[in-house]
């Protein structure tokens, strides 16, 4: 008998089959005499549409009433999971954030989890009872209801089992685990069974849109395994938890000692959400960099990959460096705005620019990994702009016209292409 949480994403409960079907593997569960708590996200769709709403009603809006209406599209799913339960003679109730309680700060549309009281769920579930919990929902001080920002269910429900000490947390989504890269890029690519924390954090900051990166923060923190699953495999032929065969349904994210198979590199990510900057003839003097970047984090703007070149003349030396897409127009606002004060002859930037990275715990014991894959670019004609790296990390940036044959090049380099 296990303690397990199964959470269920929006293609998961996408209509009423599509619930019913979510039932059909909570009922396996249970059946199996596992003790469950379900957590689900809202329909597909819905969490969207009600943003759209609340946009339209008042685009300044109060974020307080923006949590109200968003936070909805869960407890639509919480009950309709918990009546389709009851009619396949599960014993099961809804719980909303506000009920259990699960406490957030008073951060609206992207609260934190501060505390979870997991009494009285447990009480329910030993009970044999099915806890079906809102996700995404929390509730502030205040007692007004908050909500954790976009893809917070996954959150929900590692915190819930961090809370209740539960003996795994089962991720069920629409794609059947983590791929050693996107399988829409590169047929090869290979289902993992295991992965490290650390490595799902990298993968995820990379772009990998499995599982919410602040998720795998908290599963990290707290030592929750969690399995990463498909909820459209058959409910049926599925084998249940305490089986000891759930590493043929899903991928499982766990501490780095569980994983007995290492290979130097287990995932090429590809970021297409990246931009370039460059400044020419900046001074060559102490305090410059601090200048130019310390200008960048007063305005919030994340710098990544940073390059400067050896100044020839000792006088001057030009910088570059990338940032997310998003924040690139306001980093160059703020260079341009500063241009006085930092003193730089020409600002140019673009966001024409890919990042591929290679992730793998085995690189801190294997040297020339970075070597191998300049080597293997340049084979293949790939110049690289910029390079960072981390301890389990390489990451180039290179022209985006080459990602694709950047990442199947890596992916056969590093043995990862499917037998
Ligand atoms: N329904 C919320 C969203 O779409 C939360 C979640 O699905 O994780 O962002
Ligand atoms: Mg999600």
């Amino acid at each position: 008998m296990a303690l397990l949480v199964m959470k269920f994403g929006g293609t998961s409960v996408a209509d009423i089959k599509c619930i019913k079907n979510v039932a059909a593997h909570v009922k396996r569960e249970a059946d199996a005499g596992n003790h469950c708590a379900v957590v689900v996200s809202a329909m597909s769709g819905q969490t969207n549409r009600l943003v759209e709403w609340v946009n339209e009603a008042s685009p300044d809006y109060d974020e307080r009433e923006y949590d109200t209406i968003v936070s909805s599209g869960e407890q639509v799913t919480s009950g309709l999971l918990a009546l389709a339960l009851q009619a396949v003679g599960v014993k099961a109730r809804s719980w909303q954030g506000w009920q259990i309680p699960i406490q957030t700060s008073e951060a609206h549309g992207s609260a934190r989890i501060s505390n979870i009281n997991g009494d009285n769920l447990r009480s329910a579930m030993e009970s044999g009872q099915v806890a079906v919990i809102a996700g995404f929902q929390g509730v502030t001080g205040q007692g007004r209801i908050s909500t954790l920002g976009r893809g917070g269910s996954d959150t929900s429900a590692v915190a819930l089992a961090a809370a209740i000490g539960a003996d795994r947390c089962d991720i069920y989504t629409d794609v059947d685990g983590v791929y050693t890269t996107d399988p829409r890029i590169v047929k090869k690519a290979t289902r993992l069974d295991k992965i490290s924390y650390e490595e799902m954090l990298e993968m995820a900051s990379q772009g990998a849109k499995v599982l919410q990166t602040r998720s795998v923060e908290m599963g990290m923190k707290h030592n929750v395994r969690l399995l990463v699953r498909s909820s459209f495999d058959d409910p049926k032929a599925s084998p249940a938890a305490g089986t000891g065969r759930q590493s043929e349904v899903g991928t499982l994210v766990c501490n780095e000692d569980e994983i007995m198979e290492k290979h130097v590199v287990n995932g090429i990510t590809c970021n297409r959400d990246e931009a370039k900057i460059m400044l020419t003839n900046v001074a060559d003097k102490p305090g410059v960099a601090g200048k130019v970047f310390g200008s960048l984090a007063d305005a919030g703007v994340n710098v990544d990959m940073i390059v400067q070149n050896l100044s020839e003349d000792g006088k001057y030396t030009d910088i570059a460096f990338t940032v997310p897409a998003s924040e690139y127009d306001k980093a160059m606002n703020v260079l341009e705005t500063s241009k006085e004060v930092l003193g730089y002859k020409s600002l140019r930037g673009s966001k024409d620019v890919v990042k591929i990275s290679a992730i793998g715990v085995g690189m801190r014991s294997h040297a020339g990994v970075a070597a191998q894959m300049f080597a293997a670019m340049a084979q293949k004609g790939i110049n690289i702009q910029a390079i960072t790296t981390s301890e389990i990390k390489i990451s180039v940036l290179i022209d985006p016209a080459y990602s694709e044959l950047a990442v199947r090049t890596l992916h056969t380099l590093f043995g990862l292409d499917e037998e």
